[in-house]
């Protein structure tokens, strides 16, 4: 059985004594083990990005950028094979694996303008004959820790910037599907980056403490789920790095009565379903604002009655299966117990039943669920289910739908379905969400914004991707220059002031 090894310093390997299984799951079959680093191995991955750091920050952002144009191509050019890749182990279809690497690769043409991104300031004549400017240097090695629903294009959110900037890398991605990072770090390597600058190493909780509590690491950008972002910033911050740590999520689509109900159906069934109701920018709360969840209700009924759910690798499916069997059965425990909650099931994908044949598979496979009075106080409401589990919440007026989502502990994305721009624009200065959409339902900054929730959905400062995380991988160094003008030297032991 192929083992997943690490890659570090160019090189394919691993000691491998402990070793765990990667699914194939839409068969339900073991079809790859990934090696599990030891805190040796890891500290021997930092140990190669340190030794690569110096040569890396001094060559010039020229050709650091060159690195990125050839990365871009060769991530255009082999986007199937990379997708087939994604599908194998995560499970989601083939369309959508294409969907993240082009979203990654955004990331990467954000990187390519290093040079323009990296310029300083400068403030001429500060004081009689002194200038200043700044300059923004790399931090130093950064580790990356990735979650399993983007094993691409989250990898890219991070490495991309980090590179550019400088730094190296010692990535961590996810031991359920860690295939697409090996192969994005052979993919650095063709396009030019020398050896040690991007390691990935695979694993699990020894890994990534060793990466934690190691002295050489500067920094650390996580994304994952909210009791291990927690976890992971406190001890990465009582360590003195600086860390951004991204979490869940529990996102709200706001239908007022004037929407095109139509429209925000068919966005409702795709942000709430694509890619199994795993991304954390799906929509799993349908906020019904006055007698809109009737009509809403029947639209998307309609909507889902033929959608077809199968093997990822075949091109009729729509809706791939969960990533394992423990984490399917955890999320068809939330619409077995929704109407000992109080909740009205209208779709109970716990049947799997889609396009009214059963999912015969031993497959991850669920169906999808449609639950109806879902309310404040419920496990079903309160918890990031991470399935294709669409609660309805029915309210009101505009101003509880504000209320009931500023009240969650997650702040990732939200989104509001309305024709008056007056709403629009209201929601938007109200509402406590990092990423809002107006009539669109995943809003997903594009490459050249930043990325990122509040809340509970990020612990840190600093969002992901874009500007705000060449602000996060760089150290601003002041430099305050007089040149010798010929005028005499004074000996002057007060504070200098520039009046
Ligand atoms: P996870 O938190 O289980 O794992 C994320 C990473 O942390 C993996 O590399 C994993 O190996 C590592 N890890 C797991 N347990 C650990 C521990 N105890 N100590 C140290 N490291 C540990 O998340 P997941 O299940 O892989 O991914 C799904 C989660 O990620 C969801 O909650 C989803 O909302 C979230 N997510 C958030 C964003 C965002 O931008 N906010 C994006 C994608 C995914």
């Amino acid at each position: 059985m192929t083992l997943i090894p690490h890659y570090i310093d160019g090189v394919e390997g691993a000691e491998a004594a402990k070793t765990l299984p990667v699914y194939n799951p839409a068969t339900g079959e073991t079809h790859r083990r990934v090696a599990v680093a030891t805190a040796e191995e890891t500290e021997r991955a930092i140990a190669a990005a340190k030794a690569a750091m110096p040569a890396w920050r001094a060559t010039s952002l020229i050709k650091r950028a060159d690195v990125f144009f050839r990365l871009r191509q060769i991530l255009a050019d082999r986007t199937p094979e990379l997708a087939a890749i994604v599908t194998s182990e995560h499970g989601k279809v083939l369309s959508d694996a294409a969907g993240e690497v082009s979203r990654g690769i955004e990331n990467v043409e954000f990187a390519a303008g290093l040079t323009h991104l990296l310029k300083g300031e400068r403030a001429e004549q500060v004081a009689r004959g002194v200038d200043v400017h700044s300059v923004k240097q790399p931090v130093g090695v950064v580790a990356c820790i990735t979650p399993f629903n983007f094993p691409v294009m989250v990898p890219l959110w991070m490495v991309a910037s980090a590179i550019a900037c400088g730094n190296t890398v010692v990535l961590k991605p996810s031991e359920k599907d860690p295939s697409a990072a090996i192969w994005l770090a052979k993919a650095f390597t063709d396009a030019g980056l020398p050896d040690g600058v991007l390691n990935v190493i695979n694993g699990d909780k020894t890994a990534v403490d060793a990466l934690l509590d190691s002295p050489d690491v500067k920094a650390v950008s996580f994304v994952g789920s909210t009791p291990i972002a927690k976890s992971i910033y406190k001890r990465a911050s009582a360590n003195g790095k600086r860390v951004q740590a991204l979490g869940g999520a529990k996102n709200h689509m706001v239908v007022m009565p004037d929407a095109d109900i139509d429209a925000a159906a068919a966005a409702a069934v795709s942000a709430a379903y694509g890619s199994a109701g795993e991304r954390c920018m799906a929509i799993s709360v349908l906020v019904a604002v006055g007698d809109v969840a009737e009509p809403l209700i029947a639209s998307i009924s309609e909507k889902v009655q033929n959608l077809r759910i199968g093997d990822g690798t075949d091109a009729a499916s729509e809706m791939g299966p969960l990533i394992t069997r423990e984490h399917r059965d955890r999320v068809e425990s939330y619409v077995t117990g929704a109407e000992a909650e109080g909740a009205t099931v209208l779709i109970d994908g716990t049947q799997r039943i889609a396009a009214g044949q059963r999912i015969e598979s031993d497959g991850f496979f669920t169906g999808i669920s449609l639950i109806d009075h879902v309310k404040p106080g419920m496990k079903l409401y309160e918890d990031e289910i991470f399935g294709p589990v669409l609660g309805i919440v029915r309210v009101g007026s505009y101003a509880e739908a504000v209320e009931l989502i500023n009240a969650h502990q997650f702040g990732n994305g939200t989104a509001i379905f309305t024709r008056d721009g007056g709403t629009a624009r209201q929601f938007e200065f109200d509402i406590e969400v990092g990423m809002v959409g107006v009539n669109v339902p995943i809003p997903v900054p594009v490459g050249a914004f930043s990325f990122g929730g509040w809340k509970t959905s990020l612990f840190g400062d600093s969002h992901i991707y874009g500007p705000e995380s060449i602000h996060f991988y760089t150290r601003s160094k002041v430099v305050t220059t007089r040149w010798p003008d010929h005028t005499p030297a004074q000996v002057d032991l007060g504070f200098p002031s520039n009046h």
